[in-house]
C-alpha cells in the first residue's frame, strides 16, 4: 500500500539564500506551483478561508498573484483583475505609490476594472511588510470596491505585514509562515 502524501503547502516553497540581494531569504514558490498537488492544496485551502463569503472579483498583484489568483477566480466563477507595476496596464489607469527599503514602486489597476460596492478578494503570493497589498487594497477602494480579505500563500511575520493591514482593519489571511 502506498503511504498517504503527508506534505503541506509549507512543504513545498523552496528558499533561496541571497536572491535578489546579498541578506534576503527569496521564499520560492514555483516549486508549489509546479506540483499538482501543491499547487491545488493551496488553491482550495485559499478557497477554504474565504468559503460563504460574497466575492464579485479576485484582485491579483504582479506577478504571483496572477498565478494563484486567476486559480481561485476560476473556482469561484468570478472575474479576475490585475494589479501592476507601472506602465504595463494598456487602458487608464489609477496609480498608487508606495515605499520600498530603497525608495518607492507605483501599482496600477485600471480605472474601469470595479464598479462601486464591488466586494474584492486580494491574493498574492507573500506578505512581507504590507506595502504591495496596502498599495492594492487601496487601489481598489479608490476604485469604491469593498475588499472582504487579503489571501497570502506566505507570510513573513516579523517583517510587520499583518500588523499593518490589520492596524488599518484589513483582514488577512496566510496559509502559512
Ligand atoms: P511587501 O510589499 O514588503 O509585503 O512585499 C511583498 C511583495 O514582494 C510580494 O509581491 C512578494 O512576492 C515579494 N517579496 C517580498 N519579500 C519576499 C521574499 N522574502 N521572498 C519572496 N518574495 C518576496
Amino acid at each position: 500500500r502506498r503511504r498517504r502524501d503527508s506534505r503541506t503547502v509549507r512543504d513545498y516553497i523552496r528558499t533561496i539564500v541571497d536572491f535578489p540581494h546579498e541578506g534576503i531569504l527569496f521564499r520560492d514558490v514555483t516549486t508549489l506551483f509546479a506540483d499538482a498537488r501543491g499547487f491545488r492544496m493551496a488553491v482550495d485551502q485559499l478557497l477554504a478561508a474565504y468559503a460563504g463569503e460574497d466575492i464579485d472579483k479576485v484582485v491579483g498583484l504582479e506577478a504571483r498573484g496572477f498565478i494563484l489568483g486567476g486559480a481561485v477566480a476560476h473556482q469561484l466563477s468570478v472575474g479576475f483583475v490585475p494589479i501592476r507595476k507601472k506602465g504595463k496596464l494598456p487602458g487608464a489607469v489609477i496609480s498608487q505609490a508606495y515605499a520600498l527599503e530603497y525608495g518607492e514602486a507605483v501599482m496600477e489597476i485600471h480605472d474601469d476594472a470595479l464598479k462601486p460596492g464591488e466586494r474584492v478578494l486580494i491574493v498574492d503570493d507573500l506578505l512581507a511588510t504590507g506595502g504591495t497589498a496596502a498599495a492594492g487594497i487601496s487601489l481598489c477602494q479608490r476604485l469604491g470596491a469593498e475588499v472582504v480579505g487579503s489571501a497570502f500563500v506566505i507570510e513573513l511575520p516579523e517583517l510587520g505585514g499583518r500588523a499593518l493591514l490589520e492596524g488599518l482593519g484589513h483582514e488577512v489571511h496566510a496559509l502559512t509562515s
